[in-house]
């Protein structure tokens, strides 16, 4: 497994790749990898000849007052589940490359980015898609995975590799959860032993709607009641948003369907924690 930190010589080993007719699976990520990330890697390296990791903490998709300085880092763990996946290159640029001097451009999709996290977070998916389109651009990968746990984001990627002709087959990921149906994530770490426990009311509330919904109730307004009660029940708990929303459009829908995202965000303490279900799909 070969370590790459300039984007040079990322790009001098992509245009070789490509010369050899090779086909580039592609990870991004922030580091800090878990079994979620592991899963879009060993994923990746089946749909590729050559599979391409990118560890990189973007700048400019956090918010002033956001965790950009405390977020986990852990290369040589992450290089270690790379190992373990398949992985072939580990891309990790630095924030002063990847921006330098004078950087002045942005990529911004539109109306998707507007509810949910993106009414939370402003500016957040304009970073996002700025730096994917970044990275398309060094690594030139023919596949990249995302995960559903980012739901907003891999919507906001599709529609701008299609808007933009990225000729990259974009694929998302089921989410990866533990035992007791906490949707992994890097941010856990920062949770204390009580405050992951009060952060089940995530999964439980997502399964409770879904268990609503199999009955036969679809009125959005009493399965965000249904929801509410469970993470309201939870004191250290605090609601950001609990939508129900079109798949696509990411429209709120009075009516769920099969064709429904379930998504929420909520704080506990100082961390956020994102979680989502589509209802015509499995948990
Ligand atoms: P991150 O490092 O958090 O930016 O995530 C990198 C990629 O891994 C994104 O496409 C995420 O959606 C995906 N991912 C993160 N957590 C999970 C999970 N629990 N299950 C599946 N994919 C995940």
């Amino acid at each position: 497994m070969e370590i790459i930190t300039t984007i040079h010589e990322m790009q001098k080993t992509t245009l070789s790749l490509k010369s050899q007719g090779k086909r580039i699976a592609f990870v991004p990520t922030m580091g800090y990898l878990h079994a979620g990330h592991a899963s879009l890697l060993r994923e990746g390296r089946q749909q590729g000849d050559i599979l391409v990791l990118s560890i990189f903490v973007n700048p400019i998709q956090f918010g002033q007052n956001e965790d950009l300085d405390r977020y986990p880092r852990n290369l040589e763990g992450d290089c270690h589940i790379a190992g373990e996946c398949g992985v072939d290159i580990v891309f990790t640029p630095d924030a002063a490359a990847m921006y330098g001097n004078g950087f002045q451009t942005k990529v911004q999709v539109g109306q998707l980015t507007l509810p949910l996290c993106g009414a939370s977070r402003p500016g957040h998916f304009d970073g996002v898609a700025t730096v994917v389109n970044k990275l398309f651009n060094i690594v030139q990968p023919d596949v990249a995975l995302f995960g559903n746990k980012d739901y907003q984001q891999l919507a906001v990627i599709k529609r701008m590799t299609a808007d933009l002709n990225l000729p990259v087959k974009v694929v998302g990921m089921p989410i990866i959860r533990e035992a007791d149906g906490l949707a992994m994530s890097s941010r856990n770490a920062y949770l204390s032993p009580a405050e992951r426990l009060s952060g089940l009311c995530l999964s439980k509330a997502i399964l409770k709607v879904r268990e609503s919904y199999a009955s036969g109730i679809c009125d959005a307004a009493l399965l965000k009641n249904i929801a509410l009660n469970l993470i309201e029940a939870e004191p250290e708990v605090v609601l950001d948003y609990l939508d129900f929303r079109d798949v696509t459009t990411l429209e709120a829908v009075d009516k769920a369907t099969a064709n429904t995202l379930l998504a929420m965000a909520v704080k506990i303490g100082t961390t956020r924690l994102i979680d989502n279900t589509i209802l015509g799909e499995e948990f």
